[in-house]
């Protein structure tokens, strides 16, 4: 199995590894730090490069399969080859914003309005997330912005850590963490938390993507529009800036 870097350390943007298995398009390495897509949050892209030889691909998309494999230009590199690799870290880092305002986006909904987050997307400049709530008036938008960005104002720490499943089960507040969407077959939870101003948890929720260490590095947050995606479920865009 790789060994998922971005987990523990999501700031790290180069890393060594070797090649452990190369295929037609693609490559499975010992350690990495591109993220796959998932999550609601799109894989990162950047390069591969041998130092010996100066050779260099392209990842043009990372998939976690039965462990997570590199999708590179032309022929890949071959099995044992040492690699560097770099991430496109303005993207990388992008998603690691929009993906920690989705966090206190959907804990805002719940907070405020009893509204379970059903889906997410974020892109590096755009981001959408749908909930269980029958529809938004602009004065409840003008809410949910305002109190986005007194979250943001108050820089409150994030943080991340994995819990046994059972334990987390018998710890956290199951509406917010969500643990039953999780398969039986995962039993260890990665959690991320918001700590809130007292030094309890203002939010937390299982999940495996990527975010910053803090509210304060999200940025101002506008929300630019809601659409209606079904009976009783409602879409909000927002950007960062
Ligand atoms: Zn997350």
């Amino acid at each position: 199995m790789t060994d998922a870097l971005y987990l523990a350390e999501t700031r790290q943007r180069t890393f060594e590894a070797h090649v452990e298995r190369a295929l037609d398009d693609r490559v499975v390495l010992d350690r990495t730090c591109f993220y796959p897509t998932g999550g609601g949050q799109p894989s990162d892209t950047g390069v591969l490069r041998d130092p010996v030889t100066e050779t260099t691909w392209r990842v043009t998309g990372v998939e976690k399969r039965d462990t997570i494999h590199h999708m590179v230009d032309g022929n890949p590199p071959t099995a044992g080859t040492s690699l560097v690799g770099e991430l496109d870290w303005e993207r990388r880092y992008a998603h690691m914003r929009y993906h920690t305002a989705q966090h206190l986006l959907s804990a805002v909904l719940l907070e405020a309005f009893d509204a379970e987050t059903t889906g997410n997307q974020l892109y590096a400049d755009h981001a959408h997330l749908d909930c269980a709530y029958p529809r938004f008036s602009a004065t409840d938008l003008a809410d949910i912005e305002a109190r986005l960005n007194d979250l943001v104002a108050a820089d409150l720490p994030v943080e991340w850590y994995v819990l046994d499943r059972g334990e987390a089960e018998r710890r956290l507040d199951p509406e917010r963490t969500r643990l039953h969407l999780l398969p039986d077959s995962i039993t260890e939870i990665r959690i991320v938390e918001v700590v809130g101003p007292d030094g309890t948890a203002y939010d937390r929720t299982a999940c495996a993507g990527t975010h910053v260490a803090s509210t304060g590095a999200i940025g101002s947050v506008e929300v630019v529009g809601r659409e209606t995606k079904g009976t009783g479920e409602e879409r909000i865009e927002f950007v960062l800036s």
